[in-house]
């Protein structure tokens, strides 16, 4: 575009690709560009792979058109589909491989890339770092009373909901199944269990619709442990596991954290 300031800029481009008013659009300002006059009105091309729509591509010529101007746009609308489309495809592999596709949360392996940072940097500043696994409870019985597409909504409600919940530093995955994994950066085995004891409450008071308008009843069951300097991640959500079971055992729906007496502070009294 030729426009003289960015605004114009902003609206010629809007109009030229029919944005809708709030779309996102990322400018690239040539000072000497916009010393020019103002040209004949923005061509657009659309960006064709095969025939899939990959996005458009205009140019406003600073002069009067040239004959040619219209072929120039069309052959660089052409040239761009490969290089475009090799970068979403790039994008969406990079999804696929670290984003479970029901939860939209991290899968496992992406979850484990992404905690390593925060546990060395738990070990090396001697910061607190806490994992809580939860399960849903009697998930195969949500599976076999309202079918498989249902406990699917499920999961992805729990997701929603894990995300929605949490703090943006927390990590949040889908460690398979029906269980999910949190890594509480900052945060001791008290405070963990604090954030554990909401997520169930919400979980059981959240209203979860099963797709035929029913709404499912869900709890999830959950283990806390805290890192503790000397371990591999994956032993501590072997000690949060146990713990997951313990709070089955103990009648599903709660919390239970491993050493529990190190969750509680130590009053005064004793
Ligand atoms: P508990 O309270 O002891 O955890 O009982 P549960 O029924 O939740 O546990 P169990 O491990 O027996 O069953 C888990 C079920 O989850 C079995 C499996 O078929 C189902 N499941 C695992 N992944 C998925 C999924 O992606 N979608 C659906 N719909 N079901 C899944
Ligand atoms: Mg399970
Ligand atoms: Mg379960």
């Amino acid at each position: 575009t030729n426009a003289t300031t960015r605004e114009q800029a902003l609206k010629e481009a809007s109009e030229t690709f029919e944005l809708p008013g709030d779309a996102p659009v990322f400018m690239i300002e040539d000072d000497d560009a916009a010393a020019e006059p103002e040209g004949p009105p923005a061509m657009r091309d659309d960006i064709y792979f095969g025939d899939r729509a990959l996005g458009m591509f205009a140019l406003a010529p600073r002069a009067a058109e040239h004959k040619n101007d219209r072929m120039l746009v069309s052959t660089i609308a052409r040239e761009l589909a490969g290089a475009l489309r090799m970068a979403t495809l790039v994008e969406e592999s990079r999804w696929m491989a670290t984003t479970d596709a029901l939860t939209g949360l991290l899968n496992r392996r992406a979850f484990l890339e992404s905690t390593t940072r925060e546990v060395a940097r738990a070990k090396r500043y001697n910061e607190h770092l806490s994992v809580v696994l939860l399960d849903v409870d009697h998930f195969k019985h949500i599976n076999d009373k309202r079918g498989h597409a249902a406990g699917d909504m499920v999961l992805s409600a729990v997701g929603k909901l894990l995300n929605r919940t949490l703090r943006t530093c927390d990590i949040v995955a889908r460690w398979g199944g029906e269980e999910f994994v949190l890594v509480l950066p900052n945060t001791s085995l008290a405070g963990a269990e604090e954030v554990a004891e909401r997520v169930r409450a919400e979980l059981a008071s959240a209203v979860i619709n099963d797709g035929n308008g029913d709404a499912v009843p869900v709890t999830a069951s959950f283990g806390v442990a805290a890192y503790g300097g000397a371990e591999t991640l994956e032993q501590v959500i072997d000690r949060a596991d146990r713990a997951m079971y313990l709070a089955k055992s103990g009648g599903r729906n709660r919390v239970v954290c491993d050493h529990p007496e190190l969750a509680k502070p130590v009053s005064a009294a004793e």
